[in-house]
């Protein structure tokens, strides 16, 4: 299928490795000239690298923290007026909920909320002036199911996800869409920190934990950051004018829900 958003121009957030990469991937394949970021120059510069020689598209990589005002400012004034956001960043670390106190709070809203909202903030008024625009915000399946051990992810995400859902149908009038993905499991090196902690607490190997929690998903496997980045791609295409304002899960039927 031609997404038809060839020689579009897109930023792609926290995208030199897993999920965000995916994405780049794919946005890619489809013809569109990318900004990339993260904070390590070394893995992005190679990212970037293999995109051009993979797809011929530009693409310029912007080594910067995401979550700052400076590295966004940094990461804006590089990509200039673009077509599509991808949102992205690091996801705050697992705990209980006894362990977190304020400042822990501030750092996730201010990483996983406030980062993609000053984004959307920035980058907006161009799309929608311009008639056209494409927002994706990788955000979790913790916004639909909670997850114990990832409270701060819990909380931020939904904070966004209400935020996305009055503010996607404002800017749907103007030709802009904005949309959530929410992962499940997916392999990438967050999937392994986090399967990392759950074979340290049980003493058992990294590979148990893995295939452990394998066999909770009804598709038995870990998703792909390719599948990631080919659902991102679509709802960044010209097909997808009409979806607005939705929480897209891909978590291989992870979540018992009929809805
Ligand atoms: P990943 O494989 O660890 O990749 C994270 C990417 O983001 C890297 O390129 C990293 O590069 C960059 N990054 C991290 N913090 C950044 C920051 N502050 N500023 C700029 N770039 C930053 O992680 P992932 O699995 O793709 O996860 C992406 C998001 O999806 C995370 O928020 C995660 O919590 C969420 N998620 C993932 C899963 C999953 O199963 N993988 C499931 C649910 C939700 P640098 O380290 O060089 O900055």
């Amino acid at each position: 299928m031609d997404l038809g958003i060839r020689g579009k121009r897109a930023l792609v957030c926290a995208s030199s490795k897993g999920l965000g990469r995916g994405c780049a991937g794919a946005l890619a394949a489809a013809g569109v000239d990318l900004v990339l970021n993260a904070r390590g120059a070394g893995t992005l510069e190679a990212t970037a690298e293999m995109l051009r020689e993979t797809h011929g598209v530009r693409v310029t990589g912007i080594a910067a923290d995401i979550t700052t005002e400076a590295g966004r400012t940094e990461v804006l004034d590089a990509a200039g007026p673009v077509d599509i956001l991808v949102t992205n960043a690091g996801g705050p670390p697992p705990g209980l909920w006894s362990d977190w106190d304020r400042e822990d709070f501030i750092r996730a809203l201010d990483a996983n909320m406030l980062t993609p909202i000053a984004l959307m903030t920035a980058l907006l008024p161009g799309m929608t002036g311009r008639g056209w625009g494409r927002v994706v915000n990788i955000t979790s399946q913790s916004v639909k199911a909670p997850i114990a051990q990832l409270g701060l992810s819990n909380a931020a995400r939904t904070g966004l996800t209400g935020y996305v859902a009055g503010t996607a149908r404002q800017v749907a009038p103007l030709g802009v869409t904005i949309n959530n993905l929410l992962p499940g499991i997916h392999a990438t090196d967050r999937a392994d920190a986090l399967d990392g902690g759950v074979a340290q607490a049980q003493g058992i190997t990294l590979e148990a934990a893995h295939a452990a929690r394998a066999a909770t998903i009804p598709a038995r496997r870990y998703g792909t950051a390719e599948e990631f980045g080919a659902m991102c791609a679509f709802l960044c295409s010209q097909h997808s004018g009409f979806i607005v304002g939705q929480n897209i899960l891909l978590d291989g039927g992870a979540i018992n829900a009929t809805f």
